[in-house]
């Protein structure tokens, strides 16, 4: 699935983008929803190139444009990504290669889709297309087990966790676009001594660090989707951050696992990298030695030999001291989304084994993406030991939970000798107070 656009020589005509780490070179290619910010214009698709986006609304009719293109281009013109997302893979790469040639340098479209750019800095951007489902998997092992000992010591990670892809049905609703403010959310609370709950602010508010699949075609009701034919089933991926009330998780997540804990907000990267960006990142699927292999259904030659992908993660936290001070944000941990213990392929496949339909848009997250060192992990929850030892920060000041004012921005990359670095934008949002007399 590596071709001519993936070339790491090739330069686009908007200088910005050939910039090394430029996180949108013309390799890249991401779609996202936007608006000239100020303006009371529709939301429109664009393309992200360099520190600019084509506005494919103007690019449909000023471009020149083959026929098969023209169709995926017309539903894109329309504002309509679902419907975009719903074609065939060939159809998604089709479009790839022509907006590849109408950007590249020396493209006769130059002159004419100079005029359909505009600045990332002058437009506001929107959850890219109607997500009518969010599940959120489980698929950090090294979380699972960090999280696992803090509630049970003994048994951290259940006798499922290797056999099945563990994930709960999310809120689609909440879930929020980069530079959103969260609302501090409130809930039962209940120390381990007390003997009743309360009803009040969470205090244990957490980020965790994911990444997320968007589904492209569909599957009907009742049909499942081999392992075969998962990757015909994907569209792109986005930064996730699953903001969770630690406090109010604890008391609620027995029997039924997790609810208002987490369903306050889900916070997202605007622009959605598809599988044919990554495609240089792909690498092989393995378990460690002693661990079962995947049962039948979940397992493919394709998934073993390029299943996982190469994704660098970062969180940054930028407090309200600090940027009253000029202070920039600080870098709190790093990982890699190749310690996944299932891959998306698994994720998808697995979550349409009973039959259940899948829908264009549909969000699946990772689950929180913790590296196997204790700098590596995607919470603070586990940053802090289970509380236990506070984060410091360069200017003084601790977290052992988020509080309000904090800025987390979430980051993503994807690079190897040989390759363009293909980048993910930032994913980043502000805790804002409780609302005041809920109680
Ligand atoms: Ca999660």
């Amino acid at each position: 699935m590596i071709d001519h656009t993936h070339d790491p020589a090739a330069c686009a005509w908007v200088a910005s983008a050939n910039e090394a780490q430029a996180d949108f070179p013309i390799q890249n290619l991401p779609y996202g929803l936007f608006r000239r910010a100020g303006h009371n214009e529709s939301w429109r698709v664009g393309v992200a190139i360099g520190d600019q986006i084509l506005d494919l609304r103007l690019a449909a009719s000023a471009g020149r444009w083959e026929t098969p293109v023209e169709v995926s281009l017309q539903d894109l013109a329309n504002g309509d990504l679902n419907a975009f997302m719903a074609r065939p893979r060939a159809a998604q790469r089709a479009l790839r290669h022509a907006l590849f040639a109408a950007l590249v340098e020396g493209s006769p479209q130059q002159k004419a889709l100079s005029a359909c750019l505009v600045a990332q800095s002058a437009v506001e951007m929107a959850v890219p297309c109607r997500i009518g489902d969010y599940t959120d998997f489980y698929t950090g092992i090294h979380h699972a087990v960090a999280v696992g000992k803090l509630f049970r010591p003994d048994n951290p990670l259940l006798p499922n966790y290797k056999w099945v892809p563990i994930g709960y049905h999310g809120r689609a609703s909440s879930i929020g676009v980069s530079g959103q403010q969260v609302r501090r959310p409130w809930g039962q609370l209940k120390s381990p001594d007390a003997d009743a709950p309360v009803f009040a602010p969470c205090k244990r508010l957490d980020y965790e660090l994911e990444l997320a699949l968007f589904v492209g075609a569909g599957n009907a009701l009742g049909e499942p989707v081999a392992m075969a034919q998962a990757e015909a089933h994907m569209f792109g991926m986005c930064l996730l951050n699953d903001w969770s009330a630690r406090d109010l998780q604890a008391w609620e997540y027995q029997p039924l696992g997790p609810f208002l804990a987490k369903s306050f907000a889900s916070t997202i990267s605007p622009w959605i990298v598809t599988l044919d960006a990554l495609a240089p990142f792909r690498c092989a699927f393995e378990r460690p030695e002693g661990d079962p292999q995947p049962l039948p259904y979940l397992d493919s030659a394709q998934n073993r030999s390029h299943g996982a992908m190469d994704i660098e993660l970062e969180v940054w936290l930028q407090t309200a001291a600090m940027r009253e001070q000029g202070q920039a944000a600080v870098r709190v941990s790093r990982s890699n989304f190749r310690h996944a213990y299932w891959t998306l392929a698994q994720m998808l496949s697995h979550h349409a084994s009973n039959g259940c339909n899948l829908q264009p848009g549909d969000l699946m997250g990772t689950g929180t993406l913790s590296g196997p060192n204790a700098d590596e992990a995607g919470s603070l929850l586990e940053l802090s030991a289970g509380s236990k030892q506070a984060l410091k920060l360069p200017n003084g000041e601790t977290r052992i939970f988020l509080q309000d004012g904090d800025t987390v921005t979430l980051r993503a990359a994807a690079e190897r000798a040989g390759a363009r670095r293909i980048g993910f934008g930032d994913c980043a949002a502000t805790v804002v107070a409780a609302a005041v007399g809920q109680a």
